[in-house]
């Protein structure tokens, strides 16, 4: 594993030297603001719910909120009645909850989903943030042939 790289601007740490972002001093507060109670209950249920597989970093930007372990695993965009988010996944997971699956490489699936109310963050969604996790940890990296 090799050193995570920090920004010199903001202070995050990246897997990838000079990783692409948006420095940002945005605080998590500012994306609370105007929303329904039941968004940031169903965005802190998310949060609990990653924090089951381990630490995470909670790096809010501009426009959405991301998780991250080595590497962003999951993002978040609260809306004033719901929740835009995705996770990204090494592999294609069919679900009907789905919106839209992005697949910028074989082992960098997006995959996008909505929800509105907190009782939604259930036992499927905690599956899909532990794989999520799991990629942001890099270990499907892991037994690597070079
Ligand atoms: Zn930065």
């Amino acid at each position: 594993m090799q050193a995570l790289w920090t920004c010199p601007k903001c202070g995050r740490a990246f897997a990838n030297r000079n990783q692409f972002h948006f420095c940002s001093n945005v605080r998590l507060e500012d994306h609370f603001a105007g929303r329904d109670p039941q968004v940031v209950a169903t965005f802190n249920n998310l949060l609990e719910a990653a924090k089951k597989s381990g630490p995470v970093k909670v790096l809010p930007e501009k426009t959405r909120i991301a998780f991250q372990v080595r590497m962003s695993f999951a993002a978040f965009s609260l809306r004033r009645h719901w929740v835009d988010g995705h996770v990204v996944l090494a592999r294609r997971l069919e679900s009907p909850r789905f919106r839209r699956i992005d697949v910028i490489s074989p082992r960098n699936q997006v995959h996008v989903f909505r929800l509105h109310e907190p009782s939604e963050v259930d036992e499927e969604v905690e599956r899909w943030l532990r794989e999520a996790y799991s990629v942001g940890e890099q270990q499907h990296l892991k037994p690597r042939v070079q």
